[in-house]
This record gives C-alpha cells, structure tokens and sequence, in this order.
C-alpha cells in the first residue's frame, strides 16, 4: 500500500480539566477562560492537515478532560474533525470521560455524533482513595455514569484503574476489580503508579509523607489482576490492558504495531512517515503560534532505520502476543535476527523472551522487567 493510501490514526488532546489531580503529569491544566481561544487554534490546525488524503482509521480524543467541554464545544469539534479529513467507515471513536464531567445529555450527543467507544477513569472503588489522589468523583458517581453511558447505547467501555497507591492494600484493589468487573466493561487498563516531577505526589513523597506499597506489594498486584481478570473473561493483550474478545483498543494497538498516528492539541505528538513530531505543550504557545497561520510543532525529526527498528521491536513487544517478526522483515527488508540476534538470544537465554516461528514475545518473567527487555534493543 503506497504511503498515499495508507490509513492512519488521529488523536485530538483536550488539555482542561476540572481540577489538577495530585499524581498528574498529563499536559492538562485547570484554565477554562483558555477553552475557546483553544478550540478555535484546534480548528486553524485541523485545517492546516485537511489536506491529507490518507484515510483515518480510528479517532481518539483524549486529555486532559475532553468531557470538560460542552455539548455545543464538543458537537463542534466533532463535525469540524468530520468534515474535514477523510474518516473510513466503522472506526473506532474515543472519548475519555471523568465521570465528574458527564451527563446523559453530553453521552447522548457523543453517541450521537459517531462517538462508539468510552474510557472512564474509575482509578480506584475507595473514596479515601479517590479523595486522596485529588479526584473530582466518588465510586457512586463513577456508577452513575457508566449506568447512563450503558443507557446512551455504549457497548464498548474501557475503565481505568491505578495501583501501587499510596495506603493502598492487594485487598484494596482486588476490591476495585471486584468492584469494576461487576458491571461488565469491555476493557480494563490497569496502569502503576509513577510518581512523577512537578505533581503533588512528588513534592509529598521529597517531604517523607507518600507512603508507597513495597515493590513486592506493587508486583502482586500487577500478578494478581492478571490472574483475576483472565479468570473473568477478559484477555490480557498488552502489559497494561485487558479486554474482552474482539473490544481491544483500536487505536492503541495501531500505535504499538507502530502504524502511523497524526495528534492535534497542545503537547500532541505525532509519526508520520518515520518522521516524529510533537506540539508545544502549553496551550498559550499552541495557540499563539495558530494565531500566526504557522504549525504549533515545537519538535521534529526524522528517524533513521535503526532508531525505527529499535521502537518498533519496544513496542511490539509491549503486546502479550509479541512482535511479528514477518511484519519486520515486509518493513524493514530484513529478518529481525540480522539486526538483533545477539540481543534476542541473551534475553532468551535469561528467561525474558519466548520465540516461535512469527512472533517474539516477552515471557511471565520478561513482563516484570520489561523496561530491562527494551533497553536491550535501543541502537
Ligand atoms: S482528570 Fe486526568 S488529566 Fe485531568 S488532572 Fe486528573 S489525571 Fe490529570
């Protein structure tokens, strides 16, 4: 397929939310004076690609809070991005919700403007839990909106939940997946916690007032969602993300098969081409620079065949089902063992991959120290 006719993935970042949560470092900021100079930027940007011909073939809006706007802001958004690039029939249509932010009528117009899939950020059933990680909703209210968004017509929901909290037990999240699981999602995204520079839980944790599961307690966790959850029906099909038959994520998925994605929106990043690219992050640079008629891209660069082989073995391998050692050969022109053989036959020899005759994949013991397994494949 020429690069012409090639589909792609597009990602709209929404960067407001409600309230800063104490563990974000997502680029979100809480500026709701910002959001319609915001939008109109988006929409120059979204006109400045129009002329992209290449199909798309699942779109995601994330954030941020995307549900943080209006129905009117998020209706225009959606025909804005409708009209103007050219959207394959039966795609995948995200749209991250908190659920402090939604409302049946807002579900109801989502749905209504093609929106087929939701993520909702559930992060944990307990509200000691919730307050303390500065969320704006409790459990009941994470309820509500799941049962309207049922109602609404959607049939493919993902949730999220964070683990390796500060005063949470195992018992505490296998509570939140007992919890979770009950209402039936069709996907569940199970991320650790990191605690990152510039978030409250850092400054907390400089101070000595975070305290963290041990790693042991953090492993088991991870070890026993994965056994609860493939128990319940769902398949464990990336490090972090469970889903039921055919509801994987889309658009995700094309991301670590290393297809090509285009994001708009402040701190956006994109790769195209073989070329990366990324917005500036902050919302008055991206707008002021639309303003100006100019691409608000703050970095790009075209990568070379290593640097392109290198990430697209990390995050095949992120998949449980590894990567495809003949989609490496159709994209590079060369078998993976040319290229890695030594790295392949020492992480297997330790234990932390497992080949067959098509896919390379990271064993049980691989999938706890991933990161290890990657560095082995940086050029
Ligand atoms: S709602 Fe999400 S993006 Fe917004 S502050 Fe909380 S974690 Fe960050």
């Amino acid at each position: 397929m020429s690069s012409k006719t090639r589909d792609f993935s597009l990602y709209i970042h929404i960067p407001f939310c409600a309230k800063k949560c104490n563990y974000c470092d997502f680029n979100s900021y809480v500026a709701p004076e910002l959001v319609h100079p915001y939008l109109e930027a988006l929409q120059k940007e979204i006109l400045l690609y129009s002329h992209i011909e290449r199909p798309v073939k699942t779109i995601y809006i994330g954030g941020g809070t995307p549900t943080f706007l209006s129905e009117i802001d998020l209706k225009t958004l959606i025909d804005w991005i409708m009209r103007h690039f050219r959207i394959k029939h039966g795609i995948e249509f995200t749209v991250e919700a908190n659920p402090g932010t939604l409302s049946r009528q807002k579900l109801l117009v989502l749905k209504k403007l093609g929106v087929n899939r939701l993520s909702l950020g559930l992060q944990a059933y307990q509200d000691r839990l919730l307050r303390m990680m500065g969320r704006i909703h409790s459990a009941k209210e994470f309820e509500e909106c799941f049962k309207m968004a049922r109602e609404a017509g959607f049939d493919n929901i993902n949730a999220d939940v964070i683990f390796g909290l500060p005063g949470q037990t195992v018992s505490d999240f296998m509570e939140t997946l007992e919890y979770l699981t009950a209402f039936s999602p069709e996907h569940i995204s199970c991320y650790s916690l990191t605690v990152e520079k510039g978030t409250i839980f850092f400054e907390m944790q400089e101070r000595g007032l975070l305290q963290l599961p041990t790693e042991e307690e953090e492993r088991d966790m991870y070890h026993k969602a994965v056994k609860y959850l493939t128990g319940n029906g769902f398949i464990h099909y990336e490090i972090s993300n469970f889903a039921v038959h055919g509801r994987t994520s889309r658009h995700n998925t094309a991301c670590w098969k290393y297809e090509d994605y285009l994001g708009l929106g402040a701190g956006a990043h994109s790769f195209m081409d073989g070329c990366r690219f990324c917005n500036f992050p902050s919302p008055d640079e991206y707008i002021n620079s639309l303003l100006q008629g100019i691409l608000p891209v703050e970095n790009k660069e075209y990568l070379d065949a290593m640097e392109q082989q290198a990430e697209f073995c990390f995050l095949g391998l992120r998949l449980l089902e590894g990567l495809d050692k003949r989609a490496f050969r159709r994209r590079f022109g060369k078998d993976i063992h040319e290229i890695y053989d030594r790295a392949v036959r020492k992480l297997s020899s330790s234990g932390l991959l497992e080949e067959d005759d098509t896919h390379i994949k990271l064993s049980p013991k691989g999938l706890d120290l991933a990161n290890e397994v990657f560095a082995e494949f940086l050029p």
